[in-house]
C-alpha cells in the first residue's frame, strides 16, 4: 500500500520550500527548495533518495513554474498519487485564526485583507496558495497559521498602552509569531517529562534568524516576545527588537531618515548585525569572541542573552508553575555558548546549565542541559513542517 503524504508549502516573496512528508511517522520523501524566483536566476533544487539535483526555472520564474516542475518531477518518479493534500504556512492569521484551516475562497479572502498587518508575508502566502491550487487542482488545500497558537493570549498580554480604539478599530495588538514552532516544541518538552501538554508550563526560546519567547501556560501560549508585527521583542539577527520607540521620531526629525530608511534600520541593520558590525549569523560572532577576543563582538553577545535572559525572567509573571525552559531554532539547538550565557542570568531562578551536557547537545539533537538539582532546560529540534503536515492531514480527516 503507498504511504499518504501531505506537501508542504512555504512561500518566501523570492522563495519556495517544501517537503512531502508522511504525518504518521514524520518521513520525508522529497524536499526541497526554488530560489531567486522573479529573476532570470531562479532555479529548483530537489532532494529525494540522497540525490539533490538542481534545474534552472524557465520564464516567467515564478512560484507558479516552480511548482509545475515540482509536479513534473513527482509525475516522473510516480510519487503524484500519494500526496494526500497541501498544508501552508501562513504568517498572519490576525484573530480570524486560532486553529489550522480548509482554504476556499473566503479564507483567500481574509489572507488577502490581513497582509494590511503582514504586508512582506501575507501577500506571497497567497501566491503560493493559488500556485498550488492550479498544479493539484484536485487536492484540498489547509492554512496553517504562524499567529494561531498565540490567540490563546489574555487581553492583559496582547493589548498595547495606546488608545484602545486602534485595537478596537484597527486590530493594532499583539499576534505573536513563530506559533507552530512554540506548539511544536512544548508538545515535545511536555512528553520529554511525561506529562499531558495540557499540564505543560514552561517558556520556549525560539532562536534563530528570527527569534521569539513564548510563555507557555498549561499548553496554552498566555505571552511572547514578538508583537504586531515580528520587529518587536528580543534582538534577532537583523531586526532591533524592543526600542523605545521615540528613536523613531528622533531618526526622522532630527537626523533626516525617511520612514522607509527607518524601517530598513530596524528591520534590516539592526540586531546582531547592526551591534557587531560583523554579521547576523551567530556563527560569524562566536568566531570572533573564541578565536580572536573580540570585544565588539562580545558585547553583541551579551545584549543578545541578557535580553532573552530578561524577557524569559519577566515570563515568570505570567505562568502558574514550571516544568522546563526550552531552546529551540538554528541558534538555540546548536549554540552552547548563547544557552550557557541567558542560562548564567537565570541562576536566581534555580535555572543552572551543566557544561558537558550542554556542550554534547547540538547538531539536531535533543536532550536535556541542565544540572542535577536545577529546573529543567531541555534542547528541541523545531519541525515546524511536520506540525503542518500533521494538522493538515487531521483536517482533511476530520472533513471525510
Ligand atoms: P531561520 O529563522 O531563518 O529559520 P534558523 O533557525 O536556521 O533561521 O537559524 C539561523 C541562525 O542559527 C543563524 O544565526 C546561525 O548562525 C545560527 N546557527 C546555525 N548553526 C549554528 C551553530 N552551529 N552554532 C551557532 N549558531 C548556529
Amino acid at each position: 500500500m503507498s504511504q499518504q503524504t501531505v506537501l508542504v508549502i512555504n512561500c518566501g516573496s523570492s522563495s519556495l520550500k517544501f517537503s512531502l512528508i508522511n504525518p504518521t511517522n514524520g518521513e520525508v520523501s522529497i524536499s526541497g527548495i526554488a530560489e531567486r524566483l522573479a529573476s532570470p536566476e531562479a532555479f529548483i533544487k530537489i532532494s529525494f533518495n540522497n540525490e539533490k539535483s538542481v534545474i534552472a526555472l524557465s520564464a516567467p520564474f515564478d512560484h507558479q513554474i516552480a511548482l509545475q516542475y515540482l509536479v513534473e518531477f513527482l509525475n516522473k518518479h510516480d510519487l503524484t498519487k500519494q500526496v494526500s493534500a497541501i498544508g501552508h504556512r501562513v504568517v498572519h492569521g490576525g484573530e480570524s485564526y486560532s486553529q489550522p484551516t480548509l482554504i476556499n475562497s473566503d479564507v483567500k479572502n481574509s489572507i488577502a485583507s490581513l497582509a494590511q498587518l503582514a504586508p512582506l508575508h501575507n501577500p506571497v502566502n497567497l501566491i503560493g496558495i493559488e500556485a498550488a491550487e492550479q498544479a493539484f487542482p484536485e487536492l484540498k488545500q489547509v492554512a496553517v497559521f504562524d499567529t494561531a497558537f498565540h490567540q490563546s493570549m489574555p487581553e492583559k498580554a496582547f493589548i498595547y498602552g495606546i488608545p484602545y480604539q486602534l485595537y478596537k478599530e484597527q486590530g493594532i495588538r499583539k499576534y505573536g509569531f513563530h506559533g507552530t514552532s512554540h506548539y511544536f516544541v512544548a508538545t515535545q518538552a511536555a512528553k520529554a517529562l511525561d506529562k499531558p501538554l495540557a499540564e505543560f508550563s514552561g517558556i520556549t526560546a525560539h532562536l534563530g534568524n528570527g527569534c521569539s519567547i513564548c510563555a507557555i501556560d498549561n499548553g496554552e501560549s498566555v505571552d511572547t516576545s514578538m508583537g504586531l508585527t515580528p520587529l518587536a521583542g528580543v534582538v534577532m539577527g537583523t531586526r532591533s527588537g524592543d526600542i523605545d520607540p521615540s528613536i523613531i521620531f528622533h531618526l526622522i526629525n532630527q537626523l533626516g531618515y525617511s520612514a522607509d530608511e527607518v524601517d530598513t534600520l530596524l528591520n534590516k541593520q539592526s540586531g546582531l548585525l547592526g551591534i557587531s558590525q560583523m554579521s547576523n549569523d551567530c556563527r560569524t560572532i562566536e568566531d570572533a569572541i573564541i578565536n580572536d577576543n573580540n570585544v565588539q563582538a562580545n558585547l553583541t553577545m551579551d545584549i543578545f542573552c541578557y535580553r532573552i535572559a530578561k524577557t524569559i525572567a519577566s515570563y515568570m509573571a505570567a505562568i502558574s508553575h514550571f516544568d522546563a525552559l526550552v531552546f529551540t531554532g538554528g541558534i538555540g539547538e546548536n549554540s552552547d555558548l548563547i544557552r550557557e550565557r541567558v542560562g548564567r542570568s537565570l541562576a536566581l531562578l534555580n535555572i543552572k546549565i551543566d557544561a558537558d551536557k550542554n556542550s554534547a547537545v547540538r547538531f539536531g539533537k535533543a536532550g536535556s542541559i541542565h544540572e542535577q538539582g536545577s529546573q529543567a532546560c531541555l534542547v528541541i529540534p523545531t519541525n515546524e513542517e511536520l506540525v503542518i503536515a500533521m494538522q493538515t492531514q487531521q483536517l482533511i480527516e476530520q472533513g471525510e
